[in-house]
């Protein structure tokens, strides 16, 4: 579908950019001035606009509220060393987005409005990309079903939905997980491949039950045996056994990220030897048993790595070292100086703003 129209622009005149406390960007915390809006109707998708950040306007009975046909991404825009803004790998989280919306039945945005408006938003609230280091824009494009109507159906009407925030170096603390052999996040043939909101929903209870045990998150597993290691919470898991960076695959289960395609690219641009393979407990216990396991951690969009310090399997405590000189600090350093322009992009992963 080719892009008829520019997209419509109404400029808010309310803006609330001078009351971010930039020293302390809590993630979600403030909302960009602007949201882009496009509707799908009567079979068509409409032409998107830019308005003013503000309420929608639903009936109780929308589909969505009701069966849960919402999806969404997560992306970052970084300002640059030369202070120009770059948008991280748009084209990967496009195609992630195009695969939720097919699972979940729900129209596909074309690919010129997601990215002409995605570029024209981040453009129009440049302002709100902040530079210190490790901070950025947080891109939250979504889509919901729309059509209001209470009988259980594939919706006919659809919002799709970009808002944003400026959001600071989300640096965790190690956090200690809690291998899940009860509760699943996702099995085969499910909806963990989609980033669907049921998923996180779903997801809230049992990790409410691992924090009353002390542990900070879950790490998934396998909706079949519970045998295998799926992700880490919200994030894809990844491992260092016997110095080789190991990471479940991507599947119908577990979420295809692009922090973690980007932490494998670099790493095999590093010359470090890479894995993309299943993770069973077993193997976990055994690389614990003989010192070969080094570091264990998430990687996503929001948190970008989070180092794992102590993994309960059955209730026992399994701690790893949390030293400064990891492969996940190597390549989280990597990751920020290709985003800033600090380290060539070879990959061309940035897309500049113009
Ligand atoms: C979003 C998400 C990730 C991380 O994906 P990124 O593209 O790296 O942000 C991993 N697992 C789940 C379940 C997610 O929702």
């Amino acid at each position: 579908m080719e892009m008829t129209e520019t997209i419509r622009i109404h400029k808010t005149n309310h803006s609330t950019l001078a009351d971010v406390d930039w020293s302390n960007l809590e993630f979600g915390k403030y909302n960009a001035d602007h949201m882009l809006v496009c509707d799908f109707l009567n079979g068509a998708w409409e032409s998107p606009k830019i308005i003013p950040f503000a309420n929608l306007s639903l009936s109780p009975v929308t589909l969505s509220l009701h069966y849960g046909q919402t999806i969404f991404e997560g992306m970052k825009a970084f300002r640059m060393i030369d202070k120009r803004i770059s948008i991280f790998r748009p084209e990967k989280h496009y195609e992630r987005f195009v695969r939720s919306a097919e699972r979940m039945c729900m129209e596909v945005i074309p690919r010129e409005i997601f990215m002409e408006g995605l570029h024209e938003l981040i453009k129009l609230d440049g302002a709100w990309v902040p530079s210190a280091a490790g901070s950025a824009l947080y891109i939250r494009p979504f889509i919901i079903a729309t059509e209001a109507k209470l009988g259980v159906k594939i919706s006919e009407a659809y919002k799709f939905l970009i808002v944003s925030g400026p959001v600071g170096s989300l640096y965790q603390k190690p956090i200690s997980v809690k291998v899940e052999t009860k509760f699943v996040r996702a099995s085969r043939g499910g909806t963990g491949c989609a980033k669907c909101g049921g998923n996180y929903g779903a997801a809230f209870y049992p990790t409410k039950k691992a924090r009353e045990q002390g542990y900070d998150q879950v790490l998934w597993t396998d909706g079949k045996e519970n045998k295998y290691i799926e992700e880490s919470g919200t994030m894809n898991a990844m491992f260092v056994i016997d110095n080789k960076l190991v990471s479940p695959p991507s599947s119908d289960s577990i979420l295809d990220g692009v922090t973690r395609d980007s932490f494998i690219t670099l790493a095999k641009q590093e010359g470090i030897t890479v894995e993309e393979r299943p993770v069973s407990i077993d193997e976990l216990k055994r690389s614990f048993r003989d010192n070969t396991i080094t570091e264990a951690f998430g990687v996503g969009t929001a948190a970008v790595a989070t180092q794992i310090k102590l993994i309960g399997i059955d209730n026992v405590h399994y701690n790893l070292p949390t030293k400064k000189e990891s492969i996940a600090e190597l390549l989280k350093a990597k990751l920020d100086g290709i985003r800033t322009g600090k380290i060539p992009d070879v990959n061309n992963w940035n897309k500049l703003l113009i």
